[in-house]
């Protein structure tokens, strides 16, 4: 047996093979081959395979998000077709005399590079489509493409890191635990698999994948961080025994469900859950969380391959509007940039990416994005109980072109006849220390502010939340960052405001008592952890 150690991000423990999580670029390689005639076959044979993969998605998607969606799929069935896209391959392969692989990928490079200097926003955009249809050529040469490990086995997936659009695009009902050599526990992928409910480390280090191999039997415990290869009997009859018990911790906290979130002196607390995807809903419900504190929207276009339309988008969020039946439903606009990029977004590379081009910078300098968005959204909030939150604020004058978009936004859907709800609440997120110091000008702008402590932590210690080597300085319980949430209920209250606390701190129960004596009205965490929270809330005496 072998024991790594890492640091665990979510609190439960798994058993299971491991599978190593394969990068599709780092598949392919350069090659020197005789026989280019097999090569043409593969490449044949690929983009047979490519093509029926690509029909059915076209007639899933033709159902579920209607004809003008699914046409990006058809266009990519066209696209593996391109007469001169199937003549550079060939005339790599045969030139060169190089593997099949190698031939898509440089044809890709060159085409996307080609697509992305046009003039055209709409030719831009077709350099992540001949990305996407190579990736899924090469992919279909693979014997065992990408992560999948070609069974229906489940699996602790191993890797170096993942980025959040690699953690997406896994196939969740294989995955039984995460472990990462690198990585920091703020980082989006740890909150994703936060939200997945599934063990998770980080930060093991480079002999996480020295010392591994795919098929490895492993245990993993997420609340030590300490994975196992090859584990003994005592280690999996402790890891079995921690199995049990979570499972009968959830059974007591399933005791609290349809309970109020209310202290032993009688005061309230809206308990929320952060969701990525509309896939959570059924966690949310599950878990009676009191409504949706955050639902990242960002990720509808990470999963996507082109910039989802007005109409997928308002498909997406009116179904979630409408599976809460009436309850608050908090969707943050776009929040793309630093540590979640999307190819066909184009964005420069930056120096300093969290403090870069990201959120509502983008968002205001793109208004054909934003405004997209914001009629998906006005027009989802006819179907629910609506409340829309903007990120990465730091000035009242960006508010202001916020609220103005918004006006012009709801003007138009007026003018066209098309309902929306003037209810709809608007709320900024307080993750930067500007955000908070001026909340006394913010609050009367605005229904409500939810404080979002991954970020408001990362710029008040100037510790970047992707850096695993700070994260010893990266004191979540500041004092500093104490006050600026305090500061910010007090604005918020002052001014009619309510305020929240969607960061991954709003699950750390040893702060509830303290949020709870800041006035703070509402804490929303992932799926998992609301009957734990409200546990705590019953437990905690604000009168003493
Ligand atoms: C935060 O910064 O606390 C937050 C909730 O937003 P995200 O983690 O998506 O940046
Ligand atoms: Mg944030």
């Amino acid at each position: 047996m072998l024991k790594l150690n890492g640091k665990g991000v979510y609190g439960a423990v798994a058993t299971g093979k491991i599978s190593v999580f394969k990068r599709q670029e780092a598949q392919v390689r350069r090659i020197h081959v005789e026989d280019t005639a097999a090569e043409l076959f593969r490449v044949d044979a690929a983009k047979k395979k490519a093509s029926e993969q690509l029909s059915a998605i076209y007639e899933k998607a033709l159902k579920e998000v209607g004809e003008t969606n699914a046409q990006i799929f058809e266009i990519h069935m066209m696209m593996i077709e391109d007469e001169d896209y199937n003549e550079s391959i060939q005339s790599i392969i045969e030139n060169q005399s190089v593997n099949a692989e190698y031939a898509v990928a440089v044809t890709s490079d060159n085409f996307a590079e080609m697509f992305s200097s046009m003039d055209d926003a709409y030719m831009q955009a077709r350099a992540a489509d001949v990305k996407d249809i190579s990736n899924r050529i090469i992919a279909c040469m693979a014997e065992n493409g990408g992560s999948d490990n070609g069974s229906d086995d489940k699996v602790i997936i191993c890797a170096d890191d993942l980025a959040p659009s690699e953690t997406v695009s896994l196939d969740k009902e294989k995955v039984l635990a995460f472990v990462t050599a690198h990585g920091s526990s703020n980082s989006h992928t740890a909150i994703l698999a936060r939200n997945m409910n599934i063990p998770a480390i980080i930060g093991v280090g480079d002999e996480l994948l020295e010392k591994i191999k795919d098929g490895d039997m492993a245990a993993v415990d997420g609340y030590t961080g300490e994975v196992f290869i090859d584990p003994d009997e005592k280690t999996l009859a402790e890891i079995t025994a921690k199995q049990k018990s979570d499972l009968e911790k959830k059974e007591l906290l399933k005791s609290l469900k349809g309970k109020e979130n209310i202290t032993l002196d009688g005061t309230k607390v809206n308990i929320f859950a952060n969701i990525g995807s509309v896939d959570n809903i059924g966690a949310v419900l599950v878990n009676d969380a009191g409504g949706i504190g955050l639902f990242r929207s960002e990720f509808l276009y990470l999963e996507n391959s082109d910039y989802p339309t007005e109409e997928q988008q308002f498909q997406a969020y009116k179904k979630v509007l409408e599976s809460m039946a009436g309850k608050k439903v908090i969707i943050r606009t776009l929040d793309i940039g630093a540590d979640k990029q999307v190819d066909y977004f184009s964005l420069d590379k930056e120096e300093n990416p969290a403090l870069g081009f990201r959120a509502i910078r983008i968002c205001l300098t793109r208004p054909d994005i934003f405004k997209t968005q914001l009629r998906a959204l006005f027009r989802a909030s006819a179907f629910g109980n609506l409340g829309i939150m903007f990120p990465m604020i730091t000035s009242v004058s960006e508010l202001e072109k916020i609220l103005a978009i918004c006006d012009e936004v709801k003007a138009e859907l007026k003018e066209s006849n098309i309902e929306y709800s003037e209810k709809t609440e608007i709320g900024i997120m307080i993750e930067t220390p500007a955000a908070a110091i001026i909340s006394d000008r913010l609050a009367p702008m605005v229904d409500f502010f939810s404080v979002g402590t991954n970020d408001l932590t990362q710029y008040t210690l100037a510790c970047d939340r992707q850096n695993p080597k700070l994260e010893e300085f990266c004191d979540t319980h500041h004092e500093a960052i104490l006050r600026l949430i305090e500061m910010s209920a007090k604005n918020a209250h002052a001014n009619g405001a309510w305020i929240g606390i969607c960061g991954e701190l709003a699950a750390d129960t040893t702060l509830t008592e303290t949020f709870l004596r800041m006035g703070i009205d509402e804490l929303s965490v992932s799926p998992s952890y609301v009957l734990k929270l409200r546990d705590t809330v019953r437990n905690i005496n604000l009168s003493k």
